[in-house]
């Protein structure tokens, strides 16, 4: 990787959510808790989320972890743009931003904060950093039981 390729890669946006991240934390009330883990680069992730009263709609998403800038930047902007997101339109947006890892799709104007990420599907080692939390919040989504502790694992997606 070239020094310029990097500096296109940790874009000013991307850096300032990993320095000053607005999502760190847990959500009161816990409606559903994931972890994730990226054993490529060593990220993990604690995904909390609360939905509203019918179970259909976000009203937070608060993440805690440790990894590269690319994995807590890109679950800081999922954070941001999940909040008041009915629960299969969080699901689609899943499905596009894995799209956009391969460069195939990018967000909608009134998402596009989260096309800063865009330039991560050039950097095929970084792609699951930046997916991480993706693949991590549809897990947790899916899952009934906010009470499951188990780790899931982005290794064979
Ligand atoms: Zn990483």
């Amino acid at each position: 990787m070239t020094l310029s390729n990097v500096r296109d890669l940790y874009q000013q946006v991307i850096l300032e959510h990993y320095k000053k991240p607005r999502h760190k934390g847990k959500t009161t009330p816990v409606h559903r808790f994931q972890r994730g883990h990226n054993p490529s680069c060593g990220d993990t992730i604690e995904l909390t989320v609360q939905l509203n009263d019918t179970g259909d709609r976000i009203e937070d998403v608060k993440f805690e972890g440790e990894g590269c800038a690319i994995a807590m930047a890109s679950a800081d902007l999922m954070a941001d743009a999940l909040r008041g997101k009915q629960v299969g339109e969080a699901l689609s947006m899943v499905q596009r931003f894995q799209s956009m890892m391969k460069g195939e799709d990018e967000f909608p104007k009134e998402q596009r904060k989260l096309n800063v990420m865009a330039g991560v599907a050039q950097f095929p080692v970084r792609i699951k950093c930046a997916n991480l939390t993706w693949h991590t919040l549809k897990a947790a989504l899916e899952s009934p039981n906010s009470s499951d502790t188990s780790v899931i694992s982005n290794e064979e997606a």
